[in-house]
């Protein structure tokens, strides 16, 4: 996947966290093909999270916290909150359940063909 947009937004949080990095991954042509083309996925990961942390944590995740960031991060990227759905799925980015997310249900031009990557810090 290459890197198509790199925006680094410092947001003061309505709540309990920042949104320090927000980076957005162009499929490759093999994803985008025909039907088994690739829903957009949005990951989130902690700031200055270890490896092992992240193995150690990958199913006691925050979900709601984690939707309102998707959310939050969607809708300051455009995205138009009545075209799309996010469903929670621990495998979202990869069939071994390491990388759980969201992947996105619906249509909108501003994500299609991407994957979303959030970085946030408590
Ligand atoms: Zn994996």
């Amino acid at each position: 996947m290459d890197i198509v947009v790199t925006e680094t937004k410092l947001q003061p949080w309505s709540g309990d966290v920042i949104v320090t990095d927000i980076k957005l991954m162009q499929h490759n042509r093999r994803m985008q093909r025909g039907y088994w083309k690739r829903k957009p996925r949005v990951s989130v990961s902690f700031e200055g999270e270890t490896i092992l942390e992240h193995l150690e944590n990958r199913r006691s995740r925050p979900i709601k916290l984690l939707r309102r960031v998707c959310e939050e991060t969607l809708d300051s990227l455009g995205v138009k909150k009545s075209m799309v759905e996010f469903r929670w799925s621990q495998k979202a980015g990869c069939n071994c359940g390491c990388s759980p997310g969201f992947i996105v249900e619906g249509y909108d031009p501003v994500i299609d063909g991407k994957d979303v990557f959030v970085t946030i810090r408590a």
